[in-house]
């Protein structure tokens, strides 16, 4: 049976991504070695790094002045990175889930943190609005999309000071004004490559500062000095960005992208809307677009393990929703074909029409 992939992370990835590493495992760029067991400093490798940096800046129509990292570590060790690079007394942040306090709580460790706003009292379920960010702040720290919560930000805001963007679960989702942030970060694995790259996205003229002294590994200019290379990169995952980057070029780029996600969002967003059943968990002008979260109404509450394996045995993957909201999510990220927001809503409407 066909499987519709709806994992919040890791997550699907498109076809192509998979079949270019499935067979750069076997042999890459006709080395007749495996991508796993090349130097990262051989030129075929530094190709595939200078190429999916330049790809990257490309589709994200990234100005002059920024660079493009690939590092390891994770979208958590950048919650450390930031204020150790960026922060010198105080940072301003915007509180809109888990992930959002835990990149506070390592702020914490740099110096004074200002939560400007926090959408804590309702679990999470909107974004803050009408806040005020204080102007004295060294940055403001987002979290675009709240891969938990399914809620998301979707505008550029105007920050009077750098604005600073988790973008894990967004990135690649629509087209971005770069200009406005000095540093967008995220893991991969969720809308470009499997588990272990991290992208950073750094104005450069952010660095250099602050007083402290910064560990070599942990300074972000280590990384742009040496063009992501300063250590071995994490190069399969790498590989597989490059293709993932490759897959967006060729299907219209990141506007095009956008136009699909909106529209499979909507088809999913109405059946959670029209069907007697479920309802989603999320304010209607939060909603995002890449991970969305519905539980079943109150009356039907006792239903949701059964729909849970009715959808199951349909073909329907990673659809439950993550603890802290309950019920499911279902994760839209680019790679997700509408057939499978179909397949799921057509599960939801023969669940409605037993029940
Ligand atoms: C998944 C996720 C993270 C954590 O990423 P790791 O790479 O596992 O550290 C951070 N922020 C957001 C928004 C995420 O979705």
């Amino acid at each position: 049976m066909k499987k519709h992939n709806f994992y919040a992370g890791p997550s699907i990835l498109p076809q192509f991504t998979i079949g270019k590493t499935a067979e750069a495992v076997k042999d890459f760029s006709g080395t007749g070695l495996s991508i796993m067991e090349i130097s990262h400093r051989s030129k075929e490798f530094i190709a595939v790094m200078d190429e999916a940096q330049a790809l990257f800046k490309e589709l994200l129509n990234i100005p002059d002045g920024y660079s493009v990292l690939f590092i390891g570590g994770g979208a958590s060790t950048q919650f450390a990175m930031v204020p150790f690079n960026i922060m010198n007394k105080k940072a301003a942040y915007l509180n809109t889930g888990s992930w959002a306090k835990k990149a506070i709580k390592e702020a914490k460790y740099f110096g004074e943190v200002d939560v400007v706003a926090s959408s804590e009292d309702k679990n999470f379920n909107y974004i803050p609005k009408g806040y005020k960010i204080p102007e004295d702040a060294d940055y403001f720290h987002i979290t675009t999309n709240n891969t938990i919560y399914g809620t998301e930000i979707r505008e550029d805001i105007n920050s009077p000071v750098p604005l600073v963007a988790d973008m894990s679960s967004d990135i690649f989702s629509r087209p971005v004004d770069v200009s406005k942030y000095v540093i967008i970060y995220g893991g991969a694995q969720k809308n470009l490559a499997p588990a272990g790259v991290t992208f950073v996205i750094i104005k450069n003229d952010i660095l250099g500062k602050v007083d402290r002294p910064i560990p070599t590994m942990l300074n972000y200019q280590t990384h742009i000095d040496k063009g992501s290379m300063f250590n071995t990169p994490p190069c399969l995952p790498v590989y597989s960005a490059l293709q993932t980057l490759i897959w967006l070029k060729d299907n219209g780029g990141i506007e095009a992208m956008e136009k699909r996600n909106i529209e499979k969002a909507q088809l999913l967003y109405g059946e959670i809307d029209r069907n007697k059943l479920f309802v989603g968990t999320v304010e209607k002008e939060d909603r995002s677009i890449m991970n969305i979260c519905f539980v079943m109404k109150e009356e039907y509450k006792h239903l949701e393990g059964e729909f849970f394996e009715f959808a199951t045995s349909k073909g329907m993957v990673g659809i439950k929703g993550h603890r802290s909201v309950g019920g499911f999510r279902a994760s839209t990220y680019n790679a997700l074909p509408k057939e499978s927001i179909e397949a799921l809503i057509a599960a939801m409407q023969e669940f409605e029409s037993i029940k």
